[in-house]
């Protein structure tokens, strides 16, 4: 197939926004492969902030990155999303260049502990403040899960009311697939 699919895709916008030495965020850690992408793009020179409310995140996130040597440039925050502003250092702030949230449940987890709408739009806009111009905020968004789709549905309505000379905002996702596969929504700043 030629056309990317939607992991590889969001990987290829935070490859063009993320240069080394910049400051990334990934809002929900989970078993930490976007951390460990994220932190391979910042390279040494950059930082990651990573957050989730769950141990067993901070757990396999914190083994991955020490397989791999990269725990010095991440910061992994056992906290949710909404409290993100706190936690960003006050240097780092309009330096955002890139952030996933890749929502929904924790793969191997807990199916009952998901993203929920008002939480993610807060962290949005809290991270939206912090971003830098051409910076870019990717969310993928997975609604097959019960709650998923009362999460993508106010996410929509919040991303296509969001003002147009703020931000380019595109959907990308397959439209033909069963069982309501999951897609990207990717936030640009102006
Ligand atoms: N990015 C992950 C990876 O690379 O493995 C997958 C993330 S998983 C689909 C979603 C994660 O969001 C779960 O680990 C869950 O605990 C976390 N989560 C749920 N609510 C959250 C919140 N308010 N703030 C941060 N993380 C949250």
């Amino acid at each position: 197939m030629k056309l990317d699919r939607i992991l590889p895709f969001a990987r290829i916008l935070l490859e063009k926004a993320v240069r080394p030495g910049d400051i990334t965020i990934d809002g929900t850690m989970g078993n930490g492969f976007d951390t460990v992408f994220l932190a391979g793009l910042t390279g040494a020179d950059g930082h990651v902030y990573s957050f989730d409310i769950q141990k067993e995140a901070i757990e396999a996130t914190t083994a991955k990155l020490n397989a791999e040597n990269l725990q010095e440039r991440c910061t992994l925050i056992h906290a949710g999303h909404e409290h993100l502003s706190k936690y960003i250092r006050k240097e780092h702030s309009g330096k955002v260049t890139g952030a996933i949230f890749n929502l929904g449940y924790l793969p191997g987890g807990d199916k009952s502990i998901i993203t929920q709408a008002e939480t993610t739009i807060s962290a949005i806009e809290q991270l939206f403040e912090l971003l830098a111009p051409e910076g870019i905020i990717i969310l993928v968004i997975y609604h097959g899960h019960p709650g998923g789709s009362a999460e993508r549905d106010a996410l929509m309505d919040y991303v296509e009311n969001f003002p147009q000379q703020k931000a380019h905002i595109l959907r990308y996702g397959f439209i033909n697939q069963a069982n309501n596969p999951p897609f990207i929504v990717a936030i640009e700043k102006r």
